[in-house]
């Protein structure tokens, strides 16, 4: 309606210029509502555990004379006091990866490292759901990058990007196939190197036997907030926002993101990012603009 309305107030002018009006200024709207609606989510996520923080402190000094109670409420101040502290991490995570630029101290980041990392991560929660990690970083040996071939058949495989918010991408791939998969199934981890027509590309697959993905969730799993099933993602301390971090660091370090699933069998989340020596090699075949 109001793109419409822009139309005519600039019809007079050039049809291409109006075009180009119209578009940024429906672009610029739909930045606004996107904002507005991502600041209606913080405030009503913060305001759940706030909300139950204050009633169960209430119930905690009503109940001062029964010590079991005091101790149950006590306890569940706890989880909503961790599950606030998460949700403010991964916000700052999140506005990190919005706003910093990956590549200014991008570095050659080991695959097997990361790997090693995201593992540790979720050894916990795996291990209280008994639940077997397992990983498989290869790269064919005869391929031009990479070069020394350790024992086991693992090449270095190295990613040119930035430690920190790859470990957290990778991290939240992992973490998710734990959370959304039962008791006594697998979550694998696999690593290699795949060519495209821009250069070498690195790719990592998470793999679970979990609950799966409907088609029409796929869709929209990647948005900040949005989950499948609320109750159960903050069972588990989720947030709603690991997959919009994935997303937004694959895509900074121009490599991607999708996912493969089908309803109680299980999900494959892929990452596709660029190899360490590929990414460096063009960088540095760039011509200097200054
Ligand atoms: P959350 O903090 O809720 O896990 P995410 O952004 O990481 O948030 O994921 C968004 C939603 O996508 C989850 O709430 C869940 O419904 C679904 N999801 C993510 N990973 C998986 C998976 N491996 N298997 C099934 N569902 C998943």
């Amino acid at each position: 309606g109001e793109a419409l309305a822009v139309s005519a107030r600039v019809a007079p002018l050039g049809s291409r210029l109006v075009l180009l009006l119209v578009e940024d200024l429906t672009e610029a709207r739909r930045i606004e509502a996107v904002r507005r609606d991502f600041v209606a989510n913080v405030s009503h996520e913060l305001k759940t555990p706030v909300g139950a923080l204050s009633l169960l402190s209430e119930a905690v000094m009503d109940a001062s004379d029964d010590p079991e109670a005091v101790q149950r409420f006590a306890g569940r101040m706890q989880i909503e006091a961790t599950r606030l502290t998460n949700l403010v991490q991964e916000l700052i995570d999140l506005s990190r990866v919005q706003n910093d630029d990956p590549l200014e101290d991008a570095e050659p980041v080991r695959v097997d490292e990361l790997v090693a990392e995201a593992m540790d991560r979720c050894r916990h929660a795996a291990g209280t759901k008994q639940i077997t990690m397992a990983s498989n970083v290869w790269a064919p040996e005869g391929s031009e990058q990479g070069g020394g071939r350790r024992a086991g058949g693992t090449t270095d495989l190295s990613i040119w990007g930035n430690r920190g918010q790859l470990a957290a991408a990778l991290g939240n791939l992992v973490e998710n196939a734990v959370n959304y998969s039962p008791a006594r199934t697998r979550v694998g981890i696999a690593a290699r190197r795949v060519s495209a027509p821009g250069g070498d590309l690195v790719e990592i697959a998470v793999t679970d036997q979990g609950i799966g993905i409907s088609d029409k969730d796929k869709e929209r799993i990647f948005e900040r907030f949005y989950r499948v099933d609320p109750a159960r993602s903050r069972a588990t301390g989720g947030t709603g926002l690991g997959l919009a971090i994935v997303k937004h660091v694959a895509a900074s370090h121009g490599g991607e993101v999708t996912v493969w699933s089908s309803e109680g069998q299980g999900s494959t989340f892929t990452l596709r990012l660029p190899e360490a020596g590929t990414a460096r090699d063009r960088a540095q075949q760039q011509p200097d603009l200054d």
